[in-house]
């Protein structure tokens, strides 16, 4: 099969191998269409090191082509949507369903390897059949909108509530959908205008530039009182900690899902006083499936967020899109 190798940071190579040998309780995915996201970007670019050489990609749509042994809950033929984290299942946290928090969780094109290749091999128990009428396209961003669901029910909006959504990338974009299906209504907050036509197309009934005055006044205009209801943070930077607090009001609740990698300094004088709610969300326990239903039934709208299309033989191309202002997703279509 052909596959793209990091061999070292900003060393990919495109190389012929053969596909390694399955495992009893494993499956090989030929993969129809793959996401590219800044995780990729990271380990590409040396951020996030991995073993050498690694093949990347961890959000992916296939068919499944063989299985092991052992394997009895899909089919070569089979459409699945890959679920690229998988837990030991064993230990305290796996037994009462925190799996996405196992210490010995295994990530799927970082930990080991991925999909930026013809196929990848992954435990069976990470394919996920899809449901039948969605396009592989449309199902391409059900790792990320697994991400937001489980973010945005940690934040438990209810019907009529005002939701702040911090970041209009691809997990904002999505954040701010799954909000309004909740029944909130939101406020959408970036860094620049550009996004912001796409973020009201898709149900944002306010938008923001961040720099553009008091982030506090705008809460308050927003929900007609204290501040919003609830912040689903997605833009991963330190001040957007800071700036989820300033929108919330005192008895609110702020999601950070986005991961902030340098140190944040969080004023917690007001997260105290205010009796502020932080909820964490890290990636996904089950919610896959609501994310797919989401997808299916039009719920949640991607077709304007893949901007980007590249056979694998342009993955450095693609990597160079990643960063490009006007890109929100970059599929991968070996
Ligand atoms: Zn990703
Ligand atoms: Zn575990």
């Amino acid at each position: 099969m052909k596959a793209a190798v990091l061999r070292a940071p900003r060393d990919l190579r495109i190389e012929q191998s053969d596909p390694p040998v399955l495992a009893p309780d494993s499956v090989r995915v030929r993969v129809s269409i793959a996401g590219l996201c800044g995780t990729d970007y990271r380990i590409w670019s040396g951020d996030r090191p991995v073993r050498y050489p690694r093949i990347m990609g961890h959000e992916f749509v296939g068919v499944v082509e063989a299985v092991g042994a052992a394997v009895t809950t899909v089919r070569p033929g089979d459409r699945v949507a890959v679920e690229p984290n998988y837990s030991c299942g064993v230990c305290p946290l796996c037994r009462e369903g925190n799996r996405n928090l196992c210490l010995a969780r295994v990530a799927v094109g970082i930990d080991v390897d991925g999909c930026f290749a013809q196929s990848a091999s992954v435990p069976a128990r990470c394919c996920r059949p899809v449901p039948a009428g969605a396009s592989d396209e449309q199902l391409l961003l059900t790792e990320p909108l697994a991400v937001v669901v489980r973010a945005v029910s940690r934040g438990t909006p209810r019907p009529g509530e005002r939701a702040a959504v911090l970041g209009v990338g691809t997990l904002g974009l999505l954040a701010l959908q799954v909000l309004r299906v909740r029944g909130a209504r939101v406020l959408a907050l970036g860094r620049t205008t550009k996004r912001f036509d796409l973020a009201r197309e898709l149900g944002a009934e306010a938008t923001h530039r961040i720099g553009d005055g008091d982030l506090g006044a705008v809460g308050r205009a927003f929900s007609g009182r204290e501040g919003v209801d609830l912040v689903v943070e997605t833009a991963g930077t330190a001040e957007a900690v800071a700036h989820a607090l300033e929108l919330v009001r005192p008895g609110g609740r702020v999601v950070l899902t986005g991961l902030p990698h340098e140190p944040t300094s969080v004023s917690f004088f007001g997260v105290v006083r205010r009796e502020v709610t932080i909820l964490g969300s890290m990636i996904y326990q089950d919610e896959f499936p609501e994310a797919m239903r989401l997808l299916a039934a039009g719920q949640v709208r991607t077709q304007a967020l893949v901007t980007h299309r590249f056979a694998l033989d342009a993955l450095d191309a693609a990597f160079a899109a990643h960063r490009d202002p006007a890109s929100i997703k970059v599929a991968v279509v070996p």
